[in-house]
């Protein structure tokens, strides 16, 4: 055992007891000179009791000043903690707190303080963006509805115009019903109010399901898949899932080349099971690649107007709770691999 490495004992227990046999040490010393010195001298009785009164006024301030600074310690730490909370209360949350004492359990509780207070911060900030990205989102449909219904007050409209501007109205009110369902969703999830409900069904079954309920959107870009399915049975949340395949597939779809090939491959692999989807589309640069699972990120400006930056926002949230994994990596040749890897142990 290297003696070097042995931290001293910064407990606020082991501090009073170092300042109390100070304190009593220093008490001895006092008493044990002055019997010495009345012993060697032999003083009279006068000088005695002078010797005696100096001796204890000494003794009196000892007891009180160790008693003293041993609570400024503790409570001096405590003023400045009890500041700082009633600011972080008053919702300030850029709370600096550094403790400069000697005792352990007050440095961690500092510190603990000081990390609750950058969490809140961060997670005050989220929100703020999260409000902001939600107007802005909202903002647009909305003013497209405003300007089209605003022409259609317009009598002298022909029937096309009249069809072409409501045609406008509908897609912008399709547009902000799809954002609100997807951010009530990804609430929910995120507030892990949706209990997952495991139950014991095919996946390859319920990725073909899918895939056919895309057929209309990936007939129109004649888009040919590449399926590769192993027969697969799997436990667990297939309403949470199903999301899951249907964001990716339709995001494959989206960001495809028309006549692009999308491959789909479902395996089992040892404890879990691997689902694969490749387009030859667009890809996603690297930088970009660090940020598509946050919330209404969105890389492609031309495709924007067709998604909202919360699908695969979702998809993370979702393989989060239920302790799954998803990767995504881009290459020259193909566009774009996601990769989920379920557990299944
Ligand atoms: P969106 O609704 O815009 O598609 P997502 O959250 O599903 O939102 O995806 C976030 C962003 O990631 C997309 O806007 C797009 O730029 C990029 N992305 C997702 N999937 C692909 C893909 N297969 N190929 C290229 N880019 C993709």
């Amino acid at each position: 055992m290297n003696i070097n490495n042995k931290q001293p004992d910064r407990s606020a227990f082991a501090y009073c007891l170092r300042v109390l046999v100070f304190s009593v040490l220093i008490t001895a010393l006092l008493l044990g000179s002055t019997i010495y010195i009345l012993m060697t001298y032999g003083l009279s009785t006068g000088t005695l009791q002078a010797n005696i009164g100096i001796l204890a006024i000494f003794i009196i301030n000892i007891e009180i000043l160790v008693p003293f600074l041993l609570v400024r310690q503790l409570i001096k730490p405590l003023e400045k903690l009890n500041i700082a909370s009633e600011k972080l209360a008053r919702g300030d949350f850029n709370v600096s707190l550094v403790y400069t004492g000697k005792i352990s359990e007050l440095e961690t509780v500092f510190q603990n303080f000081q990390m609750m207070s950058e969490e809140l911060a961060s997670v005050e900030t989220l929100r703020n963006d999260f409000v902001s990205n939600v107007s802005h989102e909202f903002k647009t449909p909305l003013t497209s509805i405003e300007g089209y219904a605003t022409l259609l007050q317009n009598n002298e409209l022909t029937d096309t115009e009249r069809k072409e501007y409501t045609d406008h109205i509908i897609s912008g009110t399709k547009r902000l019903s799809s954002l609100v369902s997807n951010i009530l969703f990804l609430t929910k999830v995120e507030s892990q109010n949706i209990q997952p409900e495991v139950s014991t069904y095919r996946l390859d079954e319920q990725v073909l399901q899918i895939l056919l309920q895309q057929e209309p959107i990936w007939s129109q870009k004649d888009i040919e898949f590449e399926l590769n399915f192993s027969e697969i049975v799997y436990s667990g949340s297939e309403q949470l899932l199903y999301h899951v395949w249907s964001n990716l597939i339709s995001n494959a779809i989206k960001y495809s080349y028309p006549k692009g090939p999308i491959k789909i491959q479902l395996d089992k692999v040892k404890d879990t099971i691997v689902f694969t989807i490749t387009d030859y589309g667009i890809g996603i640069s690297e930088h970009h690649q660090r940020h598509i699972f946050e919330k209404f990120y969105q890389v492609d400006t031309e495709h924007k107007s067709q998604g909202n930056g919360l699908g695969l926002a979702q998809v993370k949230k979702i393989l989060d709770l239920t302790g799954n994994q998803i990767r995504v990596r881009c290459n020259e040749i193909s566009g774009t691999t996601f990769t989920v890897i379920l557990n299944t142990k």
